[in-house]
């Protein structure tokens, strides 16, 4: 097992995924996946295929070995080997020469940024297409060039990994990230690496909740897990999509569908108060896999945690969003973020205050600081909180909310005064 704790880690991590190139299906897809269990123990999960999902159908697998444009004089223009960018994601094999003219509309580029390549995909029509910097198309000569795509469509299966970290409940969260991307790093490697800290962490911690993190490709990947796991969707009670969380933009939180899930007021609780600067935004039918998590027909309790969000920065789906857009200072923060949102969920409970009468004293029980006098300190403060406001409705968020103390702050004082016999937590039932 490779241990992913510092910020070194995670960008040494960011960097062996870079290169590999990803789609929906595939052994680009695998290998991704079996290097991130390499950290923590992932189980390969494979839907051949052909297999209907709600709307959709798994496509056929995708793998590809090398892709060249070559022009009338033998010279390579245009080399998959270069980059995995210049190929349109999902291109069908082919073995032809074309004219420069029958060339049109199968050559994409970055209109914006002659220097960058465009990130292209066609996985549900069979099409096929070079990504070039629009300053190496507007040298193309006119004439003959020979196209070679050694790329297969074969019946196969879509990978999606998985890792379940039981808790005392069987009560669910879920941590959702897209792991279908070809060498982009923000928006694709940084999310992978913060998630696989994130559950490497949380693999040796007591848990309350059982904790299920998925891997998948974007899209169908989560159509798949919902389709594989739709009799069990009860139990998820909170739920995030990570992803880009390695660039220097603030963090955003976009909101479930719901609106009012509690994700919806832990998460921007926590990063607003570790970066002022972050951002909540309303949820949207647009983005990542919160799209299917939120469809209707589910609407599950799924936020989305990322720095900048898809199509919000200039490099987004380019050669542009390279491992120079990462850091190590990033990543490392945005997943001491994800470890605060955790904490969070689990200590969100609860209490009724069994010496409801007055305060308690709390010094004959040892709670008190020895010294009298001073202001309380910090520990003390919350105590005072959590016995105050603990009605058996109000929860620790809300608790934090109104005293502007921490929730760990006053997670160790509703576990020092429970200790005591002061506090009993609120055990909610749930059925399923
Ligand atoms: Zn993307």
């Amino acid at each position: 097992m490779s241990t992913l704790t510092s910020g070194a880690d995670l960008m040494a991590l960011a960097m062996r995924l870079y290169p590999i190139c990803r789609s929906i299906t595939g052994n680009g897809l695998r290998h991704t996946l079996r290097m991130l269990g390499q950290s923590i123990p992932l189980k390969l999960i494979e839907t051949p295929s052909g297999t209907a999902v709600f709307d959709w159908e798994v496509p056929p697998e995708w793998n590809i070995e090398g892709a060249r444009l070559i022009d009338s004089s033998g010279r390579t223009v245009v080399d998959f080997a270069d980059h995995n960018l210049h190929i349109v994601n999902y291109s069908e094999p082919v073995s032809a020469t074309l004219s420069l003219e029958d060339l049109h509309g199968r050559l994409h580029t970055h209109k914006a940024n002659p220097d960058w390549i465009p990130y292209r995909t066609s996985y549900y029509k069979r099409n096929w297409g070079f990504c070039l910097r629009e300053r190496t198309a507007r040298e193309l000569q006119p004439g003959s060039y020979r196209v070679e795509i050694q790329s297969s469509l074969q019946p196969g299966s879509l990978t999606y990994g998985e890792l379940l970290l039981p808790g005392a409940s069987r009560d669910e969260v879920l941590v959702f990230t897209h792991a279908c991307h070809p060498s982009l790093a923000n928006d694709n490697v940084s999310g992978l690496a913060v998630t696989t800290a994130l559950a490497q962490w949380l693999a040796d911690r007591p848990r309350r909740y059982s904790w299920r993190f998925v891997f998948a490709p974007g899209t169908i990947g989560s159509l798949c897990w919902l389709r594989n796991n739709e009799s069990n969707l009860g139990r998820i009670s909170h739920g995030l999509v990570l992803g880009l969380l390695g660039d220097q933009a603030a963090w955003t939180y976009k909101k479930s569908r719901r609106g009012d899930a509690d994700i919806d007021a832990i998460v921007p609780w926590v990063i607003r108060g570790l970066d002022p600067a972050s951002r909540v935004i309303d949820f949207e039918p647009y983005g990542y896999d919160e799209r299917q998590l939120c469809s209707p027909g589910f609407n599950l309790p799924v936020g989305r945690l990322n720095r900048s969000i898809n199509d919000g920065y200039p490099q987004y789906h380019s050669s542009a969003d390279d491992l120079s857009i990462i850091c190590a200072d990033a990543m490392a923060r945005s997943l001491e973020a994800c470890k605060a949102i955790v904490e969070a969920i689990e200590s969100n409970r609860r209490y009724i205050n069994l010496s409801p009468k007055g305060e308690p004293r709390l010094g004959k029980r040892g709670l008190y600081g020895a010294m009298g006098g001073n202001s309380p300190a910090d520990s003390e403060r919350a105590m005072l909180w959590m016995l105050n406001q603990s009605d058996g409705e109000r929860s620790l968020l809300a608790i934090s909310q109104r005293s502007r103390m921490s929730m760990p702050l006053l997670d160790g004082a509703a576990k020092a005064l429970e200790a005591a016999g002061l506090l009993e937590e609120v055990v909610e039932t749930r059925l399923g």
